[in-house]
This record gives structure tokens, sequence and C-alpha cells, in this order.
């Protein structure tokens, strides 16, 4: 079963890309986490992509095309995946075809921008593995330390309202046309956001299945 989790930045996919992929067994792919650890780790793609992701805009395709098509390869997405933020342009929605990659469904996690500018400033993350974490919906047993590997869960410098505002402006004009693009093959399968994620959880594995 290939997967795409769709939303606005903040509307909660990589949260349920980590439920889902547990109850599915297939890996939960982030290109938001693997930019991450490519700056973190200096790599070439990483010093490419820094600057844009600290304004909160896309990473030119080339290089996310180029991380993915790497990262799918790998042997623990043979059965299958969930992509969480990936695609986020047509162009990028282009190339997983070209790649000769079938999506089953694309999940939209739909929640308004006004909740999305106020779920933002709560918002953690751990250094150490990329799970993600909310001060109020989602808190860690330690405060400011990953329940899943013990680092440091931090804020994201792009989390910062100014940066937020536009990242919702890019999502709407960049990666909200994808609604349409998956409509029109029949794949797009729309989940309202709820606040309690396990509500969401449950409407999303719903929406999978039915
Ligand atoms: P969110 O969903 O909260 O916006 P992500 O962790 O998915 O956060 O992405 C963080 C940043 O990484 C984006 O603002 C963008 O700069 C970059 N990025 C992630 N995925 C892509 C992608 N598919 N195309 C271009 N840029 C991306
Ligand atoms: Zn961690």
């Amino acid at each position: 079963m290939n997967l795409i989790f769709l939303g606005a930045p903040g509307a909660g996919k990589g949260t349920q890309a980590e439920v889902v992929c547990k109850e599915l067994n297939i890996p939960a792919i982030s290109t938001g986490n693997m930019l991450r650890e490519a700056v973190k780790n200096g790599t070439p793609a990483g010093l490419a992509a820094k600057a844009y992701m600290d304004r909160g805009d896309l990473v030119p395709d080339e290089v996310v095309i180029g991380i993915l098509k790497d990262r799918i390869a790998e042997d623990d997405a043979k059965n299958g995946f969930i992509l969480d933020g990936f695609p986020r342009t047509v162009a990028q929605a282009e190339a997983l075809e070209k790649m000769g990659v079938n999506i089953d469904k694309v999940v939209e996690i739909h929640v308004p921008d006004e909740a999305i500018t106020a779920r933002m400033s709560g918002r953690r993350v751990c250094e150490g593995c990329g799970n993600s974490y909310h001060i109020q919906y989602k808190p860690t047993k330690v405060e400011g330390i990953c329940d899943a590997c013990g680092a440091k869960v931090v804020q994201r410098v792009d989390d910062k309202p100014e940066t937020v505002i536009s990242r919702l402006k890019t999502y709407h004009e960049k990666t909200a046309p994808l609604k349409d693009f998956y409509a029109a093959k029949g794949k797009l399968v729309t989940v309202e956001g709820q606040d309690e994620i396990s509500e969401t959880s449950k409407l999303t594995l719903a929406a999978i299945k039915g």
C-alpha cells in the first residue's frame, strides 16, 4: 500500500503518519525529517536546502525529488510506504509518476488556517529521531525529552508565527492544487483533523481501509 498524506503545515500529517505506519507495518517517509537530518549533517542536499527551509519556502524540486527517490528504493519500502510531506508541488507528483510509483490513496488531513496558527506555537520536534510532539496535544512523558530516543525536544526555527504564515501561503499556492490532481484520479480522501490525535487516527484509518 503506497499512501500520500497531504495537509497544511501543522495539520498533523507527521503525527498521523507515525501512528498509521505502525498499524500497517510500512515506513513513514517524511521529506521534512530527511531534510532536517541533511541540514544537521551538512550534506550537499542539506546545504542546498537550509536557507529555503529557514524562510519557510519550498526546497527546489530537484533536491527533494533526488532524496525521495533514493529513500523509496530502500529495502524497507518494498511493501509500501506513507509519504509525509511529499509531493508538495504538481511537478513532484509528476516526478513520482515518472518513477513508476503507483499511489493507492491520498489522505488529506484538513484543518482550517485559524486552527493551524494557534496549534503551531506548541509544536515540538525531537532533535535525535524527528518524532513530533505538542506541548498540549501530545506532550512528552518527561518535559523536553523524546519518549522514543531520549534526545532533546525543541521548537523548529520555521515554527515562528511569521514563518508559519508564509508556509501556509505556500501551501495554498503550491501544494493545495494537488487535491484536484489526485481527486481527478479518484484517489483523494479527506479527513477532518480533530483536536484529539486518537480521534483523527480513527478517521484516518477508516478512510484508508474504506
Ligand atoms: P510541515 O508539514 O510542518 O510544513 P515539514 O517537516 O514537512 O513541515 O517540512 C519542513 C520544510 O522542509 C518545508 O517548509 C520545506 O522548506 C521543506 N520541505 C519538506 N518537504 C518538501 C517537499 N516535498 N518539497 C519542497 N520542500 C520540502
Ligand atoms: Zn527522538
